[in-house]
């Protein structure tokens, strides 16, 4: 399994991933798409559109903008309880959710002890405790939320500096980043903590204007906002993201059932791409986890370098969304079935997928180390990105075999022009062959193409490199283009 270290190691040295104003020193868990992550990323929505609205009949694009009516978010809820109790360590000054903090008792025979960790889920706080406490030495570990109040006894001890009895009292701390819109002071405006608020107050627009019957979807991506408490494990948890969400208006009854396929829907998009089914798992929220609202949500969640954490989130949220909005603006948002003579607000099931957590869990999918057979027989590793053919930031490069020839490099040229029609492609003449193989191996580049003396003097082939199994195969120079077609989908 790859370490993070080694995924931010790699996204910096070739690309795919820089700190943000990292000339500056960086800012605070921000960080920067480079070329290749761009790509990355780009592929990674190219398929999700493709998935949901473009093989579907039942759906349609949006793009909304990022400021809304201060209104949408007191209609949301986000206005009243988008906030997270924050707790800070008196002595370190280390700050925390209150709600990630877990007490941890290890019990092993007569011997007792109490400590806090910092985990998300009780899953993760146990299996912290117990590497902290190694299962083989027969500690018993087990994990209660954290009480902060000092009046119910529980240790209060931070999990960074170790200090006992040092938290402030947990307050309210309200994620949403404000704004000024204008010249005028006090016209404040948020920066949207998600994008599905732009979906709900769109819905009449969709429904009419492609002239829609339930059930129908309107999917979206773009940037949202939350100022976290605490930020970390590189892109996993930053205060400015992308999300790929979808609500998907239906009639009450079907809602579970429509639920049920949207779950299955996702974890065939996310195996269909590469990502192993035994990497990814389902987390049922429990009643006094979920919304008021909601009947049933369910997490994906992948095997990141951290553990097991939240990919996806797919929530049945009834029809609290547009009821909220209706009461709010005064419009009236329901549905109306002209041959039944109808009225419902429909319900929503809601699919709602961050875009960075794609990204790093297809980097952490696709990442590996192999040792292989070099061509003298000695033993050799090289890194790899195993990515799916259609996420691969680039898909061929050209690599000229005698640099110094100009008709060789002219012909190599040629063919990397015709092939960037219809894929990226990387011309390469920077070094010896081993090299840019490794190069392109680890930004997972499917095919080396390779131009020689032979294609030049002799037969017009080219070799072709697959990235995974390192076979070549020799091809008509004019046919690579359809070849790499017929491969790339
Ligand atoms: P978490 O419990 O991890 O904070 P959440 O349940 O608040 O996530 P949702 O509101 O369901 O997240 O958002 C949908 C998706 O958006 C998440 O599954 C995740 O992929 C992504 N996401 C949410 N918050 C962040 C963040 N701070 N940084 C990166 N991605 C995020």
């Amino acid at each position: 399994m790859v370490t993070m270290d080694k995924l931010v190691s790699l996204c910096k040295r070739r690309g795919f991933i820089f700190p943000s104003s990292e000339i500056y020193g960086g800012f605070q868990s921000t960080y920067d798409y480079g070329p290749l992550g761009t790509l990355l990323k780009n592929n990674i929505k190219a398929q999700w559109w493709k998935a949901v609205v473009q093989q579907r009949d039942d759906m349609e694009p949006l793009d909304a903008s990022i400021l809304m009516h201060p209104r949408v978010w007191e209609a949301s809820g986000h206005v009243a309880v988008f906030n997270d109790p924050l707790v800070d360590c008196k002595e370190c000054k280390a700050r925390f959710r209150a709600d990630h903090l877990w007490c941890l008792t290890a019990t092993h025979r007569d011997e007792s002890k109490q400590y806090a960790v910092e985990a998300g889920e009780e899953d993760e706080a146990l299996s912290k405790g117990r590497e902290l406490h190694q299962i083989g030495k027969r500690w018993e570990v087990s994990a209660a939320p954290m009480v902060i109040d000092a009046a119910e006894g529980t240790p209060q001890v931070c999990p960074k500096c170790g200090a006992a009895g040092s938290f402030t009292e947990p307050r309210a701390f309200n994620m949403m980043f404000q704004t000024q819109v204008g010249p005028v002071e006090g016209s404040i405006a948020y920066l949207r903590p998600e994008t599905a608020q732009g979906i709900f107050v769109n819905y009449d627009n969709v429904l009419t204007t492609m002239r829609r019957k339930l059930p129908f979807g309107i999917a979206q991506v773009g940037k949202a906002f939350r100022n976290e408490i605490v930020t970390g494990n590189f892109t996993f948890r930053t205060r400015e993201f992308e999300q790929m969400e979808i609500e998907y208006f239906c009639w009450p009854e079907q809602s579970a059932e429509k639920h049920q396929e949207w779950i299955d829907a996702r974890i065939a998009w996310y195996t269909r791409l590469g990502i192993a089914r035994e990497n990814l798992d389902l987390y049922e929220h429990p009643d006094h986890k979920r919304s008021h609202y909601s009947t049933r949500t369910v997490d994906i969640l992948y095997r990141f370098p951290i553990g097991f954490a939240e990919l996806e989130g797919i929530a049945n949220r009834t029809d609290f969304d547009l009821s909220q909005h209706a009461e709010f603006s005064g419009k009236t948002l329901d549905y109306f079935d002209t041959k039944t003579e109808r009225r419902v607000v429909p319900h929503v099931v809601e699919p709602s997928a961050g875009v960075d957590r794609n990204v790093l869990a297809f980097l952490t999918e696709a990442y590996t180390e192999e040792e292989y057979t070099d061509q003298k027989g000695g033993k050799a590793t090289r890194t790899l990105l195993r990515l799916h053919p259609t996420l691969a930031p680039i898909k061929a490069a050209v690599l000229p075999l005698a640099g110094n020839r100009e008709d060789l490099v002219a012909t190599a040229r040629a063919l990397a022009a015709e092939l960037r029609e219809d894929f990226s492609v990387q011309y390469d003449d920077t070094g010896a062959i081993g090299k840019l193989y490794r190069r392109q191996d680890e930004i997972g580049t499917l095919y080396c193409i390779t131009v020689d003396h032979q294609t030049i003097d002799d037969d017009g082939k080219v070799t072709i490199r697959d990235r995974d199994t390192m076979q070549q195969v020799r091809l008509a120079k004019d046919e690579v283009a359809g070849w790499l077609r017929d491969r790339v989908r």
